[in-house]
């Protein structure tokens, strides 16, 4: 399998050029690839009018950049990101990312931070299979898990989020996209995108992958206000996307009652795969240490306003009552900080 790749390049005073896979047309060999390459590169620069063309060659998959993946189950792929957050990362690519094949098809389960890790990405899964890619799931807005999927809506996939997922990602895209490309430079984001997903999902949807059905559940506010979990119902795996983080503090962008409230549920089942550390053996593994964390934050906030402090003084009091805990997590002082500050201005409403 052969694919062009195009130096897609930014104008400027000094122009920003990065690699695009040309995902949609596979070639099966290099002659077709390098007769066929100038017209679907001129197709995309078309779809793409702030880029301009440096150089187009043709690659064997082989050679195209790959993010190691795991199967953690029979037919379920797993990439792990960066226990990081943005700010202490090279380039982004800090969450978990993974695919489940079917019979008949394949489902991505987020797409990457940029372009550039959706690529790479798609070349992991092309390693592993070449059925169609017929679905990819965006658990919820943010850039880590959300920025890569142009690559997949090029490959043919229908793209599926949370019902309130295109609201965010219009509201909020655009600025994470610039704050992305200031702190890793235009070349390394060259074409990332915004994209819409197609299907909305309001309350819960199955996939069908070919005699493998995949269950999308939409939650209520918790990490973000559009998360969505997929189950596998083959062999139990849960992607449960940010709604469980291992290893890197939890970020609380939606509701930290609701995120408690869901995390109570019962679930008994196999395998979880959190958004971001390791996937954990069962439920009780998977949430453990972040119940802990929320619980504490919870408490540290009411307390806090209880006492009266204003916001000022509320940050730095629970940022203080959490500091036990900050051995057992990465970009612990400033996500803690963060958190704080919107657990505050959640709860005083209450
Ligand atoms: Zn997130």
């Amino acid at each position: 399998m052969f694919f062009a790749v195009l130096s897609a390049c930014l104008a400027g005073e000094v122009p920003a050029c990065g690699p695009v896979t040309l995902a949609g047309q596979p070639f099966s060999s290099m002659e077709q690839c390098t007769t066929g390459a100038p017209r679907i590169a001129g197709t995309w620069l078309a779809a793409h009018p702030d880029l301009t063309r440096g150089g187009l060659s043709c690659v064997p998959l082989s050679d195209l950049p790959v993010l190691p993946v795991r199967e953690v189950a029979p037919g379920v792929h797993v990439h792990l990101g960066q226990i990081a957050q943005f700010e202490d990362s090279p380039d982004g690519w800090i969450a978990n990312l993974g695919f489940v094949v079917g019979s008949d098809s394949i489902a991505v389960i987020d797409a990457g931070a940029s372009r550039a890790q959706g690529q790479a990405l798609f070349a992991a899964i092309r390693a592993v299979s070449d059925k169609p890619i017929s679905h990819l799931v965006v658990t919820h807005m943010h850039p880590d898990h959300a920025f890569g999927a142009e690559v997949f809506r090029e490959a043919g996939a229908t793209i599926v989020g949370h019902a309130r997922l295109a609201d965010a990602l219009q509201s909020r895209g655009p600025v994470y996209l610039d704050n992305l490309t200031r702190l890793y430079g235009s070349g390394p984001m060259i074409g990332t995108r915004v994209v819409l997903p197609d299907v909305a999902v309001g309350d819960s949807l199955d996939i069908d992958l070919g005699g493998r059905v995949l269950t999308l559940t939409a939650t209520g506010p918790a990490h973000s206000d559009n998360d969505l979990t997929v189950l596998d119902r083959a062999t139990g795996t849960l992607f449960a996307g940010d709604l469980v983080f291992r290893g890197l503090t939890p970020i609380v962008d939606g509701s930290l009652p609701g995120w408690i409230g869901w995390m109570d549920g019962a679930r008994d089942g196999g395998p979880v795969v959190p958004g971001h550390g390791p996937v954990a053996r069962d439920w009780s593994e998977a949430v453990g240490a972040q119940r802990d964390f929320l619980t504490a934050l919870d408490h540290a906030t009411r307390d806090a306003l209880d006492a009266g402090l204003p916001l000022s003084q509320a940050v730095p009091a629970i940022v203080e009552a959490l500091q036990p805990l900050a051995g057992d997590w990465a970009s612990f002082p400033d996500s803690v900080a963060r958190d704080a500050t919107a657990a505050f201005k959640e709860l005083e409403w209450e």
